[in-house]
């Protein structure tokens, strides 16, 4: 079995358990962002299309932000970048950026659990997530820069 495949019964499975109804862009929108990680709209409109040709704009938009709600879909903004969306949640990974080309990549938490960097002072906040963002150079843009 390929692992990397995610069926329409899992999608399915995961809108359901998110409290979320299902319907044909929600299986799509969230089926798209499996093979996308860190993917922005526009990505995702252009991949559910190939499977649902008439699904507008908006209905992707209200997808992604019934996800976002939901907690089944976390979205990013590094500086200087549009929002990006992805459907690993829940482990509070970080991200690394290029500064060049702005490819997106996860690092995993740094140390331990969930915040993984204690605050020296929380000011009284309940901290419950760390949102880290290391930014350098891709591979690619290093080796074309060397
Ligand atoms: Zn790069
Ligand atoms: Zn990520």
């Amino acid at each position: 079995m390929d692992r990397h495949v995610t069926s329409t019964a899992d999608l399915r499975l995961r809108l359901r358990h998110a409290g979320l109804r299902v319907t044909r862009p929600r299986v799509a929108v969230l089926g798209a962002m499996a093979s996308l990680p860190h993917a922005d709209t526009d990505a995702i409109i252009g991949a559910v299309r190939r499977e649902l040709p008439a699904v507008s704009h908006q209905a992707v938009y209200d997808c992604l932000r019934a996800f976002t709600d939901a907690g089944l879909v976390r979205r990013i903004q590094p500086l200087g970048s549009v929002a990006r969306y992805e459907a690993r949640v829940g482990d509070n990974h970080h991200h690394v950026v290029c500064r060049s080309c702005g490819a997106i990549a996860d690092v995993d938490c740094a140390v331990g659990e969930t915040p993984c960097l204690t605050a020296s002072d929380a000011g009284g906040f309940e901290i419950d997530e760390a949102e880290v963002i290391y930014w350098g150079r891709c591979p690619d843009c290093a080796a074309a820069h060397a």
